[in-house]
């Protein structure tokens, strides 16, 4: 006998981190204790189980196994209930695997099992597996673990019987942005968010600030919905406290559980020929997934997950100069990228505040150390590497040069005594990607496009940003081997350049549509278009875009051959988003109860009496009537109702 449990499933996650971002190369997300040195609340979750003595396995890593120095930073155990069953976990090496956890003899009923933080720094665990028989221990390959886990969790498809016209998949600006246009177009749409908050990179979860120009260009009502999502106080510089992104602020524009399922990552895809017949989502925190059809679909997911899945054409990278004639094109193209960012925060306070003195990771002492006493756009790593498959490491080693090199600052270095009361209030749990995997459109925009001014026929939205390209910085490289540092370089673009429609429709797919990050744009390019208005303008194009798309019954690419004019008139109204509630400026006579209509019903009914503009008397429930002649209120034509 024995039970898999996902811990993503457990009832309370504590302070445990739900990481989803590794996902596509895992099968499945983790838990992660990321404390800042602090070790976080327990999660838990009650299993009912059999008598006997139960042999219990944790899937984990030491993360910290990398840099090969000093003891694993992560550290875990299982408690059952309330008991440790036995050795600490996360120090079984660098690769995700079965770590045996002790074992218990436990009684018939129902159980407690809890992952109990020890460190604070970042113990990871995707799976705890209980057995009574000796030497059973499931796969750990990824492939043979994922078919091992969904047999074992009894993962089975639900049919969603609902037709959507868009399913929007990512909720960072981009989609939220895309979400928002359409179902203010009329449009029948639902966005699906793999993270537990709204924002991407402009969350609380990552806090980059908003950045480009909103109603700019030629469309200058463009820009209404990227405006009302952003924060009030766009100025970098201060504080990044997570009141300021307002997760919650997003969120409201949304019905959730309707219109927008949170924790819902898009894991599948069915083709029909060049067109998604439907996608296959699942709930990260009940295993739930569930087959849904729509007749449209937007990849804003940051990595183009639905579109690789699609197997479309995508670019990683910097294109050769020669592709696209491009002069800050490299010679010879690479795969190196902008790189991932793990952002922190310290504050000042009034006493002194300790910080541990951590013996893992690189070492960080006076010859190396940087003399950072707050972070900014520059801690960057993964530049080299691939941003969906190594996902993880590259986030490690964000977190693991953050927090070795604050430990060196706040212990042994000349600054500590100036350091003692900075206290590292918050480090990003799973920081920010600037750029990934971008996704052959119907028109690659390139460094050409913008400087040339080439006009488009088919231009949408502005961009504002300058051509911003990061680089690995070179000192950095050279004293750590991989850099955690970047920098960069700007080249102003001058005037507002509009980006043509055709760069967010997908080539190799007929419906669907390229949001955000992965829109047809080469690495240069994209340096300027990636900032978050400018992405969430793009998206409210791509919501007016299905709109017509609905409305003639036509493919995204139709829009721009047959339908344009549509499409520019939709951008000229741009997205109304009224931000009171106010009476419309109508000149008609009406009266308002909230009450049960008639002798039956005891909820509230919303019931509103329009007389004509010339104060003509509508239909009305006789209650309703004596009411209005009780008030006795004199309308406009001089008359009561009597
Ligand atoms: C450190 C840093 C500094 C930056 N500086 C600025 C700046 O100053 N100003 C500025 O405007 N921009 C800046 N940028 C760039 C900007 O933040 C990004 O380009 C932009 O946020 C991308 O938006 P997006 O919606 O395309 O992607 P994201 O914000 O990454 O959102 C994609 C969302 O999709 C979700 N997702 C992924 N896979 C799935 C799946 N399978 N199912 C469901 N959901 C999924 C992700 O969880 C994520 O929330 C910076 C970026 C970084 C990292």
């Amino acid at each position: 006998m024995s039970v898999f449990l996902e811990v993503s499933r457990f009832a309370d996650l504590g302070g445990w981190v739900l990481e989803t971002q590794s996902l596509s190369v895992l099968g499945g997300a983790y838990l992660m204790a990321h404390g800042v040195g602090r070790p976080v609340e327990d999660a838990v979750t009650e299993v009912e189980l059999g008598a006997g003595v139960w042999k219990i396995w944790a899937l984990t890593r030491d993360w910290t196994a990398a840099w090969g120095r000093g003891m694993p930073a992560g550290r875990f155990e299982i408690l059952v209930d309330g008991y440790s069953s036995g050795p600490e976990l996360g120090t079984n090496g660098e690769a995700w695997d079965w770590q045996y956890g002790g074992e218990v003899e436990l009684e018939e009923g129902k159980h407690r099992i809890s992952l109990h933080d020890l460190t604070g720094f970042n113990g990871r665990c995707q799976a705890v597996y209980l057995t009574l028989e000796e030497g059973d221990v499931p796969p750990s390959e990824p492939g043979e673990l994922l078919e091992y886990r969904r047999k074992a969790t009894g993962y089975e498809v639900v049919e969603s019987e609902e037709l959507l016209d868009l399913l929007v998949v990512g909720g960072g600006y981009a989609g939220v942005c895309t979400a928002l246009s359409a179902m203010r177009s009329g449009v029948k749409c639902l966005l699906i968010q793999d993270r537990g908050v709204l924002g991407g990179c402009g969350s609380s979860e990552i806090r980059v600030w908003t950045g480009g120009l909103t109603n700019v260009g030629k469309y200058p009502k463009l820009g209404n919905v990227s405006a009302l999502i952003s924060p009030i106080d766009g100025t970098p510089g201060q504080v990044k406290s997570e009141e300021i992104f307002e997760d919650g602020r997003k969120k409201q524009l949304f019905r959730e559980g309707k219109d927008l399922l949170l924790n819902e990552a898009l894991i599948d895809v069915e083709l029909q020929g060049r067109s998604i017949a439907s996608v296959v989502t699942q709930n990260l925190r009940t295993g739930v997934a569930t087959r849904r059809r729509a007749r449209l679909y937007s990849d804003c997911s940051g990595d183009g997950v639905l579109a690789r899945l699609c197997g479309c054409e995508t670019m990683y990278g910097r294109e050769g100069r020669d592709e696209y004639g491009e002069q800050l094109a490299p010679s010879v193209p690479d795969r190196q990228v902008m790189g991932h960012s793990v952002l922190w925060e310290p504050i000042v306070r009034k006493h002194p505040v300790s910080f541990p003195d951590i013996d893992w990771g690189i070492e960080f002492n006076d010859e190396n150390g940087l003399k950072r006493f707050n972070c900014c756009w520059d801690w960057e790593t993964g530049q080299y590497r691939d941003q969906v498959d190594e996902i993880e490491w590259i986030r490690d080693y964000g977190l693991m040069t953050v927090l070795g090199n604050w430990s060196w600052l706040k212990n042994r270095s000349p600054y500590r005594d100036v350091l003692s009361c900075h206290d590292l209030l918050w480090v990003s749990a799973i920081g920010g990607k600037r750029e990934s995997y971008r996704v052959v459109g119907e028109y690659v925009l390139s460094q050409k496009d913008i400087e040339e001014r080439i006009k488009h026929s088919d231009g949408t939205a502005a961009i504002t940003w300058s051509i911003d390209l990061h680089y690995p910085d070179p000192v950095n490289e050279s004293i750590f081997g991989e850099a955690f540092q970047s920098c960069a370089y700007h080249r102003g673009i001058g005037k507002p350049y509009e980006i043509p429609y055709r760069c967010l429709v997908a080539r190799d797919v007929d419906n669907l549509f390229l949001g955000g990050r992965i829109i047809s744009a080469t690495h240069v390019a994209f340096s300027c278009i990636r900032v978050m208005r400018t992405l969430g303008m793009l998206g409210e194009v791509v919501g007016m875009a299905s709109a017509v798309c609905k409305e003639c019954g036509c493919l995204p690419r139709e829009v721009y051959s047959d339908h344009w004019d549509l499409l520019r008139s939709r951008m000229e109204r741009g997205i109304s988003m009224n931000q009171a509630h106010g009476y419309m400026p109508g000149r008609e006579e009406s009266y308002h109860f909230m009450r049960p209509v008639g002798s039956v019903g005891n909820t509230n009914e919303n019931v509103w009496i329009y007389f004509g503009e010339g104060g003509e008397e509508p239909a009305m429930h006789p209650s309703l009537r004596q009411a209005i002649i009780e008030l006795g209120v004199t309308h406009k034509n001089g008359k009561k109702v009597e």
